[in-house]
């Protein structure tokens, strides 16, 4: 993978707090889209951005796509949101996918308010790989818990295969 000499970067982030630094790096710009995956920040941190009616603007309107999803929310809607948001990776059409990895929308996870089993991280990285797109992964949170390093390795798992 020519990560230097990519151009056209997509950002994929299911972490369940809003990729809200992200976003705004990246904001007015075309050539990286944004995707973000989390809990409805109307009751949940960062509370001021992650929703869904935050497309970019300028020449980046368009590139910013944010997937809310209610408290509750499991593996089913989880997998959904991500299928979603790949086919808007896929639309885009990059030349290398960024996936920035949070667990911490694990079930057992003491910030969560999904209930994503492991299997759902399995089925995520499965849907994810299926878009046969070129990626590299970014790990991020995920709090302690004793699930956490399991959960890793069925997604790493996963989407290798
Ligand atoms: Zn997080």
């Amino acid at each position: 993978m020519r990560m230097s000499g990519a151009e056209r970067v997509a950002i994929l982030d299911i972490d369940i707090h809003h990729g809200n630094g992200t976003q705004q790096i990246f904001y007015e710009r075309p050539d990286v889209l944004t995707v973000s995956v989390h809990a409805d920040p109307d009751r949940f941190p960062v509370f001021f951005s992650g929703y869904a009616d935050e497309f970019g603007s300028g020449a980046g309107e368009g590139f910013n796509v944010n997937l809310p999803l209610e408290h509750g929310s499991d593996d089913a809607a989880f997998v959904d949101a991500i299928a979603a948001g790949m086919r808007k990776v896929e639309d885009f059409g990059p030349d290398v996918l960024l996936i920035a990895l949070g667990l911490d929308a694990y079930r057992g996870d003491p910030l969560s308010v999904f209930e994503v089993t492991t299997n759902g991280f399995r089925q995520a990285a499965e849907t994810i790989g299926a878009f046969n797109e070129p990626i590299a992964i970014l790990q991020e949170g995920g709090y302690p818990c004793p699930e956490l390093g399991e959960n890793l390795v069925a997604f790493l798992d996963a989407i290798d295969g």
